[in-house]
C-alpha cells in the first residue's frame, strides 16, 4: 500500500481522474494499475442508487468496489470505494449512489461517457482495443448511457411528422420498429418486436394529447402498423413510404430477370444466361449502363422501364406525379408481366396513402436516408448480447444523445 497524499497531491489526482464531489482517502499501485481510494464527499452521501433521495444508512454491504477509470497515460487506473447500502423508501435496500459512477456500473462516468462516444464515432475495433474492454461490454454501457440520456431528454415532444417502420436484425430473425421524426431526419423511439402491440406501446408512451398533434404518419403498407395508427391518430394523414413503393417495384424486376435467366438457362443458351446474370447489377442501377444486347430481352427490358417510371413520381411535382402514377397503374395492368400486374394492384389498394406522400413532399431520399443509417448501426452492433444494447447504440448515434468527450 502507498503512502497518505497531502492535499495538495489529492487536488493533483481528483483532477487527473475527472472526480468530483469526491473525497481522496490514498493512492497506491496494485499489479501495475494506479488505484485511487475515495469516497463520496458530504454532498453526495446516503443517496439511492437508483433515485438518488438521500435515504438512512442501512449496512456496509458487500465490502469495496473497484471502478475501471479512464487510463493515466498508458497505466491502467481504477477507482475504489466502500459499497455502503440505504433503505430507500421506494427501492428499499439498495447500494449506495456515487458520483464518480452510474448505478450498476463497474466503470467511471467518464470512462463510460468516452465509450459511447467512441462507438458512435469510430470503428467497432478501435473502441474495444483503444479502450481494452470486449464489445460486449461497449453494448451494456451504450445501454446505461442512453438510458440515463433519454430520461433527461423528452424525444417525443413537438412531433408532427413521424415515419414507422421495420428493421431487420441478426441476420433477419429479429425485428425492431423504429419510429423517425421527419422534420429533424432524428431517431426518436425504438423497440424490439413488429406487431400491433409495440406499435401501441409507442402510442402509448407518446400519450393521447401528443398524438392529436400528430399530422402525418408514413408506413409501409402492412396492417400492423396502419391499424393502429388508423384507431389512435385519427386526424393524421397516412402515407405510404416512397421507399417501399420502389423497394417493391426493384422486387418485381428482380422477380423477372430471374425468370428471364431461368429461361434463357433452360433453353441453353449459356452465353445469354451469363449475360444476364452480370447485368443484375445493372438493372438495379441506370439505363445509361445497359448494353443493346441486354435491351432485346423485351420483356426484362419492359420491366426495367415499369420500374424506372414508377420511381420517377417521385421527382415530379405533385400534380404530374398523379397523373404519371395513374398512367403507370394503367400500363403495368396490361403490361403482362405477372410481378407488375400483382405490383399495379397494390399500388391502385394503397394509390391514396402514395398520392399523399407526394402531396405532402415526403422526399424519399430522407427516409432512405434515415433507413440505411439504422441499417448500418445494426450491422456493427452485431456481438452485442441484446437487442436493448443495439437500440442503445443507434439513440446514441441517430438521436443525438451522444455524450461529448469527457475534458
Ligand atoms: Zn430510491
Amino acid at each position: 500500500m502507498g503512502r497518505r497524499n497531502d492535499v495538495r497531491g489529492i487536488r493533483v489526482w481528483a483532477r487527473l481522474l475527472g472526480l468530483r464531489r469526491t473525497v481522496i482517502e490514498d493512492v497506491f499501485i496494485d499489479e501495475g494499475s494506479l488505484v485511487v481510494a475515495v469516497r463520496p464527499n458530504w454532498l453526495e452521501r446516503d443517496r439511492c442508487g437508483v433515485c438518488r433521495r438521500r435515504s438512512p444508512g442501512a449496512d456496509q454491504g458487500e465490502g469495496r468496489r473497484r471502478w475501471r477509470a479512464l487510463d493515466l497515460g498508458t497505466t491502467l487506473a481504477f477507482v475504489e470505494a466502500g459499497s455502503p447500502r440505504v433503505t430507500c423508501r421506494r427501492h428499499g435496500v439498495v447500494v449506495c449512489a456515487v458520483p464518480w459512477a452510474r448505478h450498476t456500473a463497474r466503470f467511471t462516468r467518464a470512462f463510460e461517457d468516452q465509450v459511447a462516444w467512441l462507438a458512435v464515432n469510430t470503428s467497432k475495433s478501435a473502441v474495444a482495443e483503444l479502450m481494452r474492454v470486449a464489445w460486449r461490454t461497449v453494448g451494456g454501457i451504450c445501454e446505461r448511457v442512453a438510458a440515463e440520456a433519454q430520461r433527461e431528454v423528452d424525444l417525443l415532444a413537438g412531433l408532427k411528422r413521424i415515419g414507422i417502420d421495420e428493421i431487420s436484425h441478426r441476420k433477419g430473425q429479429r425485428y425492431l420498429t423504429v419510429v423517425v421524426d421527419h422534420d429533424t431526419g432524428r431517431l426518436v423511439w425504438a423497440a424490439a418486436g413488429r406487431d400491433r402491440k409495440t406499435v401501441e406501446a409507442f402510442l402509448d408512451q407518446l400519450g393521447e394529447e401528443r398524438c392529436k398533434q400528430i399530422e402525418l404518419v408514413s408506413c409501409d403498407m402492412a396492417g400492423w402498423i396502419a391499424g393502429p395508427v388508423a384507431d389512435r391518430l385519427p386526424d393524421a394523414v397516412r402515407c405510404v413510404d416512397p421507399f417501399h413503393v420502389i423497394q417493391l417495384a426493384t422486387d418485381a424486376l428482380d422477380e423477372i430477370r430471374r425468370e428471364v435467366w431461368n429461361d434463357a438457362r433452360r433453353a441453353g443458351e449459356i452465353a445469354a444466361a451469363k449475360d444476364l446474370k452480370g447485368a443484375r447489377y445493372a438493372l438495379w442501377k441506370n439505363p445509361e449502363n445497359l448494353t443493346d444486347h441486354q435491351k432485346t430481352n423485351q420483356r426484362l427490358y419492359r420491366a426495367y422501364l415499369l420500374k424506372e417510371q414508377l420511381r420517377q413520381i417521385y421527382q415530379l411535382p405533385a400534380e404530374a406525379a398523379t397523373r404519371l402514377l395513374d398512367g403507370w397503374i394503367k400500363w403495368a395492368r396490361r403490361c403482362r408481366l405477372a410481378p407488375f400486374v400483382k405490383l399495379a394492384r397494390t399500388i391502385t389498394k394503397q394509390r391514396a396513402g402514395i398520392v399523399a406522400a407526394i402531396e405532402h413532399g415526403l422526399s424519399n431520399a430522407r427516409v432512405e436516408a434515415s433507413n440505411t443509417q439504422i441499417r448500418m448501426i445494426t450491422r456493427r452492433a452485431y456481438g452485442f448480447h441484446s437487442a436493448g444494447a443495439l437500440i442503445a447504440l443507434a439513440m446514441l448515434s441517430l438521436a443525438a444523445l451522444c455524450p461529448p468527450l469527457p475534458r
